[in-house]
């Protein structure tokens, strides 16, 4: 659909010789701007392709930065090339390099190359995914993405849902839903257990549960939330007059890659009418594969799931996405209409998605997942998901056989914890930890790998997180390694 029959004809303007911008002071010349993107496009491909033989960190101390970068506004413009080189040499390279392939630090990402062209498209033609009026393509586009999730999560028909900033706004958008759903108690409770996101403790203080009310419950030897005492606190609470709004289950826990137990989670939610909400921001894209299908089952029957794909999907930053099994929950408490949008309604059937969540002018969020899926195919996506899976799986038997390592958490998803602690050495919880930590220091300085530490049941551990698609089995055994030469060092010491 056009409202133009014929685009006007355009003059391209010659760039001035005194700068790049032209006489409005805010344009560019046709060649200056493909001048300017090819230049990003080779700085990329050059850092991609130097990425492995790379250190996965870099960075740098607050004063050094502030003395290259704190100056004003210059008042009059650089040449744009200038400009770019020094991002690209200055600012850009200091950062842990999430997608490096010996990144194993925290949940890092890898994102593909037509996510990040996609990204740079949807902003050049400036699409505001707030409503079907103002962009009917991206809109669309949108629902055939969320629909795919529908379809890999085992959702019904009802489902629906929308890409946000991240998981933390998609938690946010789902513990409102559930509010809503709760009949808006004065007094309300969210549970959640000892290994959940810190999003949702903010989450939780965003919608106004008073701090005692967000309930902190233990989870067992695997990890997984304690239902049993999940059910008293609930007993309990509800004695008191206060109301059960949500739990909060793990598919895929940070710290360990736990999975709660979701089926027997949704029996219960189902059996005390409470919202059952599934945190599976980094673990839940495992679905797509038939062993994360298997180790997720029962996610389906949740009433509201989040899905981070700048993490286990491959995408740049920023996309989440929270699904709710029956959409209309989610419109209910974020559907608005202030007069002054009133001509952006176009009736039934045409999605306004700025009636789903917190944002209003919204990115399109959609073309990246859509352009990667429909370049590589699901064939693809499906084989680096797995080899998540399986190189987490060797990654444990390594450590099982090592003289010098010892498993803290057993691999869950792509997560496994491990420390040094030397099999027939009896040594004090409180030196191990010490030792660990020297360990985790020289990783940091000396190898080119960065992993991050966890403390599964108050054990200091080292932590490997594997989710990028360049990661090779060698990658991880060559850390796995690293970490061994200096933990015998450190024992050596000791
Ligand atoms: C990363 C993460 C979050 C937070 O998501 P953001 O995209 O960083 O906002 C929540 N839960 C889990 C399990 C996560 O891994």
């Amino acid at each position: 659909m056009r409202r133009k029959a014929e685009d006007p004809p355009r003059e391209h303007q010659a760039q001035g010789a005194s700068g790049p911008a032209l006489s409005n002071g805010l344009q560019m010349s046709p060649t200056a701007m493909v001048d300017l993107a090819a230049r990003a496009a080779e700085a990329l491909v050059r850092r991609s392709e130097e990425l492995g033989r790379e250190e996965a960190w870099d960075g740098e101390f607050r004063d050094e930065l502030v003395n290259k970068l704190m100056q004003d506004p210059p008042e009059g413009g650089r040449a744009p090339r200038e400009v770019l080189d020094q991002a690209v040499a200055d600012i850009l390279p200091l950062a842990l390099r999430l997608d490096h392939p010996r990144s194993f630090g925290f949940v890092p990402s890898s994102p593909t190359w037509p996510g990040v062209v996609a990204d740079f498209l949807a902003a050049g033609y400036n699409i505001n995914t707030c409503n079907w009026l103002v962009a009917s393509g991206a809109s669309q586009l949108e629902c055939v993405v969320i629909d795919w999730f529908r379809q890999w999560l085992g959702y019904p028909d009802t489902a629906g849902g929308l890409l946000t900033s991240g998981g933390s706004a998609a938690s946010l958008d789902g513990l409102v839903a559930a509010r809503e759903a709760a009949g808006y108690p004065e007094s309300g409770s969210v549970y959640m257990s000892d290994q959940s996101h810190s999003a949702h403790q903010r989450a939780v203080k965003i919608i106004g549960i008073r701090p005692e009310h967000a309930r902190l419950v233990p989870s067992d030897d695997a990890f997984r939330i304690d239902v049993g005492e999940l059910a008293s606190m609930v007993t309990r609470d509800r004695a008191a007059g206060v109301e059960p709004i949500a739990v909060c289950a793990n598919a895929g826990a940070t710290a360990t890659g736990a999975v709660d137990p979701l089926e027997e989670l949704a029996d219960f939610c189902a059996s005390e009418g409470i919202w059952l909400h599934v945190d599976a921001a980094y673990g839940g894209f495992a679905v797509v594969t038939e062993r994360g299908k298997r180790i997720l089952r029962g996610i389906e029957r949740a009433d509201s799931i989040v899905l981070d794909a700048h993490k286990w999907f491959f995408q740049p930053y920023e996309v989440g996405c929270l699904m709710v099994r029956d959409i209309s929950k989610l419109e209910k408490p974020f559907s608005i209409r202030p007069d002054f949008l009133q001509d952006a309604l176009w009736g039934s059937g045409h999605p306004n998605f700025w009636d789903r969540g917190l944002q209003m002018s919204r990115s399109a969020r959609a073309l990246k997942i859509w352009m990667s899926v429909q370049t590589f195919g699901m064939a693809a996506f499906r084989r680096a998901i797995s080899n998540g899976l399986e190189f987490a799986a060797r990654a444990q038997e390594y450590i099982d056989k090592s003289p010098v390592l010892a498993c803290t958490s057993p691999a869950s998803l792509s997560v496994v914890c491990f420390r040094v602690d030397p099999a027939g050495r009896d040594i004090a919880d409180r030196d191990l930890d010490e030792i660990n930590r020297q360990v985790l220091a020289r990783l940091f300085w000396e190898d080119p790998a960065f992993i991050s530490s966890a403390m599964p049941r108050g054990r200091f551990s080292l932590r490997l997180c594997i989710v990028n698609h360049n990661t090779t089995w060698d990658d991880v055994l060559e850390t796995l390694q690293a970490a061994e030469r200096f933990g015998r060092d450190a024992l050596a010491q000791y």
